[in-house]
């Protein structure tokens, strides 16, 4: 007889988005004519950069003759892509190409990390989170059930709301494993060199470690935000990063993104020996991955090319421009609102200390806007809710205009 993991059943029933795109569906169908303007779920919408195409182009005619034909890459990655990753992102932070690992996706990476890590860990995420960090977890077994107030067993939450000005603070009781994802997914918030140092010194003081999500890195604006964290003295101890050309270069349908495993950080078996997590990684990646496809790895390469880069960053401030119109918009309104500048998310505080999911309601009805509730990123989330810069411009400034009509009324 079969026997599934049990872990699977601790989960909530339904995803987040599956739960939005119903109640979107169910609107529309009644309301054929009306025209929903959509700034929820986190996905682009500029297309790729020409180099990237044309890149994608020339590597498939390539594929097409014996001379130039390639089969199985290598598993870590090409190192015409790892060298480029090195020269633009890791330049003077001491990073080594074998510590680079590049790959389908971060959300593959976030979730797959945690097959070189003991069961008995615990983690410790921030509140509201991206739900990747905490699902995994529980399908691995690392948690327990769910609580009636919608937190789980064995986790520890770190809440980031209004009070704490979305600075994560120390939790009281020490976590093994602590995920960071700063420009934040879903605030849009970030964190300071200084107040980031905070949590690698504490990494470093308790041997734990940081999973430290950079998703969107690439809309950092400010000077003193850490586009990396090996920007912090000691983060190469203690810390393993993720990033991701989804969201920086449009490539959410085309998948590549890569993780950051410094040799010197280390993990630790049953006897308190020592281990080396790059290497236990590299076995893992060999074992469970035969690397991403080689069209793909020269598309990103191309991205590091002067068209490329100036591309990329058209688009980033196309975006950018978008959040601008919605914050301006939600201050006109008298709306809290945080994040938007060194990222594409909003996150609105609800008005009147309303609901989550009573605001989607009335944004999708009354005004033909789709949000993404606060709530269904954890507990923390509720009376909060999230937007996305990632529309088009005219459609956000559409959604603005009938949002501020609808408030005046
Ligand atoms: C979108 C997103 C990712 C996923 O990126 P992919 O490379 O497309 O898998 C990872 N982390 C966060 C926080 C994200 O928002």
């Amino acid at each position: 007889m079969i026997k599934i993991n049990e872990n699977f059943k601790k989960m909530k029933p339904n995803y987040l988005f599956s739960n939005i795109a119903k109640k979107v569906a169910k609107y529309q169908e009644e309301n054929p004519d009306k025209k929903i303007i959509k700034m929820g779920i986190g996905d682009v919408t500029r297309p790729l950069p020409k180099v990237c195409t044309q890149a994608m182009k020339k590597a498939a005619d390539e594929l097409e003759n014996a001379e130039t034909f390639r089969g199985y890459g290598p598993e870590q990655g090409y190192d015409f892509l790892r060298e480029k990753i090195l020269e633009n992102e890791y330049k003077d932070l001491g990073i080594d190409k074998d510590e680079i690992f590049i790959s389908d996706g971060a959300k593959c990476d976030c979730g797959n990390i945690v097959d070189i890590f003991a069961k008995n860990n615990k983690i410790a995420i921030t509140d509201p989170v991206y739900p990747v960090y905490l699902d995994t977890n529980i399908m691995a077994g690392r948690t327990g059930i769910c609580k009636d107030n919608g937190m789980y067993e064995n986790v520890i939450y770190i809440p980031m709301t209004e009070e704490n000005n979305f600075v994560p603070l120390l939790p009281k009781e020490v976590p093994d494993i602590i995920y960071l994802c700063f420009p934040n997914n879903p605030t849009g918030t970030v964190l300071t060199k200084d107040e980031l140092k905070v949590w690698v010194d504490y990494a470093r003081k308790n041997k734990s470690i940081i999973l430290f999500d950079a998703a969107y890195c690439a809309f950092i604006e400010e000077e003193n935000i850490p586009k990396s964290i090996y920007e912090i003295e000691g983060a190469k101890d203690v810390a393993i990063e993720f990033k991701s050309y989804s969201k920086t270069a449009g490539f959410t349908g085309v998948r590549c993104a890569y993780v950051v495993i410094p040799k010197t950080v280390k993990g630790y078996d049953e006897n308190g020996n020592v281990e080396d997590l790059n290497s236990m990684w590299n076995r893992r990646v060999c074992t469970k991955f035969n690397g991403v496809s080689y069209i793909v790895q020269r598309a990103a390469e191309a991205i590091y090319t002067k068209e490329g880069m100036k591309e990329v960053k058209d688009n980033i401030n196309y975006y950018k421009e978008n959040a601008k119109i919605i914050l301006e918009t939600l201050k006109e309104c008298g709306i809290k609102a945080y994040g938007g500048k060194n990222s594409p998310y909003i996150w609105l505080k609800v008005p009147n200390s309303g609901k989550s999911w009573d605001f989607f309601d009335t944004l999708l009805e009354k005004v033909n806007i789709v949000g993404t509730p606060g709530e269904g990123f954890g507990p923390s989330g509720e009376g909060y809710f999230r937007l996305t810069a990632f529309n088009t411009k005219e459609n956000t400034i559409e959604a603005m205009e009938r949002l501020k009509n609808f408030l005046s009324k």
